[in-house]
């Protein structure tokens, strides 16, 4: 994405607003509040529309990843657009020496843009891996001499103290990511998750020997590879959900050092987001802004917290 033609093309405030509300109400504005049509033209208010049915007025901003923003729009795209071009992530004090914004405003614009990239219409299908990962700390080695079940993130927790944060991943082959932090790998918690996000229908599902995966058989066509034998068996491996925690631990080790195990789901969706999209040519800038307007109510989960009080941990 030229960083260079989208500042140009949305240069002005106006710009800017104008573009939003052609994506988010496509010629006819929509009150935010209820719902109706009923609208005009707010008085004395640029930008800003008044309801004829409840009588309160609203932005296009309103419930969006942009609400109650004060960093004027040409700023937020050029910053958008950086942090889609960065494929490995972009740090909030990167955005800040390429933009000049504040590291504050940095850091909230880039949480907010990752808010921004939650797709939640995921339905996997064909070829499957699972596989579950442990986020922060020190890195430790999955057991998988003895495919040791018992390494929880509870023990790992308990045993050295560190703040461990678990992540369950699904991916179809060639096609997309979906991860969830779950705080426990039960086999129930797991199996919520796949047929949350999975067609059971046709779809073949490979986990290692991770003994919450068993009996996951008696849901969808199920195969394991025991890692104590080999790493793949013809079609039976992992590979593709482990390349994809090296990508993301690689990612979060290179470009944000540290992050909150709070915040880490966010990040979590950056990265399915970047993942997802990897072999997408199409205007991924519009792909995005349509993706974040869409996304209404996801803003109660984030709740600003100034960076500085943000507790984190190292990844190593
Ligand atoms: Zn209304």
């Amino acid at each position: 994405m030229n960083i260079i033609a989208i500042h140009k093309e949305y240069d002005t405030q106006k710009k800017c607003i104008q573009h939003l509300e052609k994506l988010r109400w496509n010629g006819v504005v929509r009150c935010t509040y209820c719902g109706s049509d009923h609208t005009k033209p707010a008085k004395g208010e640029q930008f800003r529309h008044s309801c004829r049915s409840c009588k309160r007025t609203f932005s296009v901003l309103l419930d969006t990843i942009f609400e109650h923003t004060r960093l004027p729009l040409p700023e937020w795209f050029v910053i958008i657009a950086l942090v889609l071009n960065a494929k490995r992530g972009m740090a909030a004090k990167e955005i800040q020496r390429h933009t000049g914004v504040t590291y504050k405003t940095a850091y909230y614009t880039a949480m907010r843009i990752r808010i921004g990239m939650l797709e939640d219409n995921t339905q996997l299908d064909g070829i499957i891996e699972m596989d579950e990962s442990y986020f922060g700390g020190k890195a430790r080695k999955k057991n998988t001499a003895t495919n040791d079940p018992t390494l929880s993130t509870v023990s790992a927790k308990r045993g050295r103290g560190t703040k461990k944060v678990s992540v369950a991943g699904m991916v179809e082959r060639d096609g997309d990511v979906k991860t969830k932090v779950i705080e426990k790998l039960t086999k129930r918690n797991l199996l919520h998750m796949l047929k949350t996000y999975a067609k059971e229908d046709n779809s073949l599902l490979i986990t290692d020997g991770f003994k919450s995966y068993s009996h996951f058989d008696e849901y969808i066509e199920h195969m394991v590879i025991n890692h104590s034998k080999a790493f793949s068996k013809g079609i039976v491996h992992v590979n593709t959900i482990e390349g994809f925690w090296s990508y993301v631990k690689n990612g979060i080790k290179g470009n944000y050092k540290s992050i909150s195990p709070k915040y880490l789901p966010f990040y979590l969706v950056e990265y399915e987001w970047k993942f997802n999209h990897r072999k997408f040519k199409g205007d991924e800038f519009k792909l995005f802004l349509d993706n974040a307007l869409k996304h209404e109510n996801e803003l109660e989960y984030w709740k600003a917290i100034s960076p500085e009080q943000v507790k984190k941990i190292a990844y190593s």
